[in-house]
């Protein structure tokens, strides 16, 4: 044993990536991602370090060092009640500075996004991650294409948004809502880079998120990883084996080689960012596809951002409000209540809400009525203002 990777000695050692950076910090190691390699005399010091942490008492870490044994399962939405600690109820999520406050509230699955060139494999890589990955429900019938799914892997839950390409990405951001904590920009190993991956690359980079490359078809005999790793390059996004910190996985829709690397690095991804929600907080939520359904009526899938929602409960998008009549996860089983990072299916409104478009709930009808006709007065008004300034404009152009 000589070298060892970031992520394989936390794994081995039962700690957080988060904790094995800050450790390798305090100790002025540096390192470019989780799957950097580490020196044995690292290692060792590590080993100590834990070693005597674990010795002053867990009564200690508690406070100091709340990831290293809070599970992100333990606080799982359907028990809200379990908080241990008394002021939590006190400290919302937005509230939440200290070390204490953001301890609180638990981690989240990361929400993914798949984009690329036509052609290159999204959706026969999202047909293959859900063949191996979702337990089918029976759904009593016809299975409706919800827009986005839940794979669970060894390393929990990750949210697919399953609209591929670049339209459902940008219609929901230039809404100003951001849904995809992560983007894999999927390119073909045969074809390499091309104008849509460009594109891609430029709204993960403008979306500020964290991309993945799965360089795809490795499988055929004409594949060329190298060279989209070189071309990668000339963009200067430096792959990490070229000593830079994209995170490359090369991968086969066809066989499924490498897709539970994809999978894993998409969980060690998501750990660094640190994502986090609190189910007990207000609701807030985006509209990730509307439609009308001949037999349901209006469907939408919003996907929950924050807090839970409840069959029953009222939520209000753009100009419109809706009653939660039903309610179905994305594996077309019926649910009654949804926490942070599930997609939901929602009937119940009566218009087709658009993608992007922001969802909250409202105490009631009457609350919900309200806010509505406070949007509609606000638009009129502004309305009005630009009628009133093209008049004046008129005046004083006129003869
Ligand atoms: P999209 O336009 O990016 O969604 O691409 P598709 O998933 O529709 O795939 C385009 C074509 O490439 C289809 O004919 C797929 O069967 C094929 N394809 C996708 N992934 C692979 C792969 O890993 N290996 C091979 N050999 N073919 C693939
Ligand atoms: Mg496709």
């Amino acid at each position: 044993m000589s070298k060892v990777r970031i992520y394989t000695l936390a794994k081995d050692l039962g700690v957080e990536n988060a904790r094995m950076l800050e450790i390798l910090d305090g100790l002025g190691v540096s390192y470019k991602s989780v799957s950097s390699t580490i020196e044995e005399d690292t290692v060792e010091l590590i080993k100590q370090i834990l070693a005597e942490e674990q010795a002053e008492g867990t009564s200690a870490e508690a406070t100091a060092e709340p990831t290293v044994q809070a599970p992100a399962e333990q606080a799982t939405p359907e028990q809200p009640a379990a908080a241990p600690v008394p002021q939590a109820k006190a400290a919302p999520v937005t509230d939440a500075q200290g070390d204490g406050g953001t301890s609180e509230v638990p981690h989240r699955a990361p929400v993914v996004t798949i984009m690329g060139h036509v052609d290159h494999g999204k959706t026969s890589l999202l047909d293959y991650i859900r063949k191996t990955k979702v337990a089918a429900k029976e759904a009593g019938g016809i299975t409706q294409h919800v827009g986005a799914f839940e794979a669970k892997t060894s390393k929990g839950k990750i949210v697919f948004i399953d609209t591929p390409g670049h339209e459902a990405f940008t219609t929901i951001r230039a809404r100003g809502a951001n849904v995809a904590d992560i983007a894999i920009i999927v390119i073909a190993a045969d074809d390499s880079l091309m104008p849509q991956t460009r594109e891609a690359i430029a709204h993960a980079q403008a979306a500020k998120v964290p991309m993945i490359v799965a360089i795809n078809k490795v499988d055929l005999p004409q594949a060329d990883p190298e060279r989209v790793k070189t071309d990668l390059t000339q963009l200067n996004l430096v792959p990490e084996e070229y000593g830079g910190d994209l995170v490359v996985v090369p991968v086969s829709a066809r066989t499924g080689e490498g897709v539970e690397d994809l999978l894993e690095y998409i969980s060690l991804t998501a750990e660094l960012e640190d994502l986090r929600a609190d189910p007990r907080a207000a609701f807030g939520g985006v509209v990730i596809e509307g439609k009308v359904d001949k037999q349901a009526g209006v469907l939408a899938t919003v996907m929950v951002q924050e807090g839970t929602l409840h069959v029953g409960d009222f939520l209000v998008v753009g100009e419109n409000y809706g009653k939660i009549k039903a309610m179905t996860d994305s594996a077309g089983a019926r649910i009654k209540e949804a926490g942070p990072s599930t997609p939901v299916q929602i009937l119940g409104f009566s218009e087709v809400p658009s993608s992007g478009e922001k969802v909250q709930s409202a105490k009631n009808e009457h609350a919900a009525r309200e806010v509505v006709a406070g949007r509609v007065d606000t638009r009129r008004d502004a309305e009005n203002a630009r009628v009133q300034r093209r008049l004046t404009l008129e005046e004083m152009m006129g003869p």
